[in-house]
């Protein structure tokens, strides 16, 4: 058979391959050209787009700034996330120039009520960013050899997002939520084993304290077939969100011994009952059983605020892609206009504090709200949809609070 007449890549003949396309010296079947194309365009796709040479630095007041377009309040934790961004980037730079004084990496650790905004911030600063980010769930961790996922398994998430580019993972941010659920359960360190508390902390401080680690590429539990990638950790960036129930108590327990004494009458005047959690410190985070090595590894502690009934009023309408925006939205696109009387937008809010559902009830009572006249407005000739507040209370009246408060 003459060489024009089978594949030079998989050797097929003709006969066996829909297509044969001839070059100057040889040939290539339609499956091999396609599969040649895919990898080319993986190829492109890869590189370069991670690549730290490509990082356009934002200043920190840059990067706070695109955060206030989505997220309300929560100004310190603002700050605190844009420098520790900022230095992140600028250790990536300063390392490729080999600068004599290494930037250590600042992880970070925030803490506030649950619904106050930490995954927000984490999820939008990863907007912002070219390199890898993930969003990792601290409840799933067990210590190696128990039911649950291997502490490794935090950085499977952080390949696949890097296309399993170990370089440009390496370089990634981790945004590990509910760190307070691996607290250790009891102030006594020499309880028998504590599988989901202090194990997983000592595995975790691995990871955050920088070393290289095998990482099982499909994630899970680490099987002895399996192929593992080494990464190492020593550049990523660790930002740890909890709720800390409980804290508070620790917190005011702290202030209250420091308040006896000299100037205590000053202090404690000074002291801000309703928001304890900005006092917060590390030894705060030690009460509340998280082990003084893993405190040690995350320097930076910022706090969330509570949300007052004015932030909640804001987060209905001012973000950039606010809830009443993305309803008006829905109904511009049918060529609709939405509009609200005034006093369903403070009705709402009554109803989010009055339930305590917080930021995230707002959606499931906008949603009781609007179901109605998303349902039936596509179908009418109506152009002008507007909710008014005793529309908004009727159609509220239908439902149990209860059940919203869940959602
Ligand atoms: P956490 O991670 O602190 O439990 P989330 O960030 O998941 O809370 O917040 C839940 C939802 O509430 C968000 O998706 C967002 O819609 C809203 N939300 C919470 N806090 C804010 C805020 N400060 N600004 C704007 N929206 C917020």
């Amino acid at each position: 058979m003459k060489d024009h007449d089978r594949c030079s890549f998989c050797g097929r003949p003709r006969s066996e391959v829909s297509m044969l396309i001839s070059g100057m010296s040889g040939c290539i079947c339609d499956e091999c050209a396609t599969q040649a194309g895919r990898m080319v365009a993986e190829e492109m796709q890869n590189s370069g787009k991670f690549e730290v040479k490509n990082l356009s630095l934002k200043t920190p007041k840059e990067i706070k700034a695109y955060l206030d377009e989505y997220v309300i309040g929560q100004d310190e934790a603002k700050r605190f996330l844009s420098v520790a961004v900022y230095n992140h980037y600028k250790r990536l730079t300063q390392k490729r120039e080999r600068a004599d004084v290494e930037i250590e990496k600042s992880n970070i650790v925030m803490v506030g009520e649950t619904g106050t905004g930490k995954t927000l911030l984490a999820r939008t600063i990863a907007r912002l960013l070219n390199v890898p980010f993930t969003i990792v769930d601290a409840t799933v961790l067990t210590e190696a050899g128990y039911v649950g996922e291997d502490i490794e398994s935090i950085l499977t998430r952080l390949l696949q997002v890097a296309d399993y580019n170990v370089d440009a993972a390496e370089k990634g941010i981790v945004f590990i939520d509910e760190i307070d659920k691996i607290a250790r359960k009891s102030d006594n360190p020499s309880i028998t084993r504590d599988v989901s508390g202090e194990g997983v902390q000592q595995g975790l401080l691995k990871l955050l304290e920088g070393s290289v680690v095998n990482v099982p590429p499909q994630g899970g539990r680490k099987h002895p077939d399996q192929k593992m990638i080494q990464v190492n950790t020593t550049d990523i960036l660790f930002i740890c969100g909890g709720a800390f129930d409980g804290i508070t108590t620790k917190i005011a327990q702290r202030l209250n011994t420091r308040m006896v004494g000299y100037g205590a009458a000053k202090t404690k005047d000074a002291v801000d009952m309703d928001n304890l959690l900005q006092y917060v410190a590390p030894q705060d985070l030690k009460a509340f059983g998280l082990i003084p090595e893993i405190i040690g590894r995350l320097p930076v502690l910022t706090h969330l605020d509570p949300l007052d009934r004015d932030t909640l009023r804001k987060i209905l309408t001012e973000p950039k892609n606010s809830l009443i925006k993305q309803y008006t939205k829905i109904f511009e696109i049918d060529g609709k206009t939405l509009e609200f009387e005034p006093e369903v937008l403070e009705f709402i809010v009554d109803k989010a504090v009055e339930f305590k559902v917080g930021a995230r009830g707002l959606r499931s009572i906008c949603e009781t709200i609007m179901m109605e006249k998303m349902f039936e407005s596509p179908s009418s000739d109506a152009r002008k949809v507007e909710i008014t507040l005793d529309y908004a209370r009727e159609q509220l009246s239908h439902v149990s609070m209860k059940r919203l408060a869940l959602s």
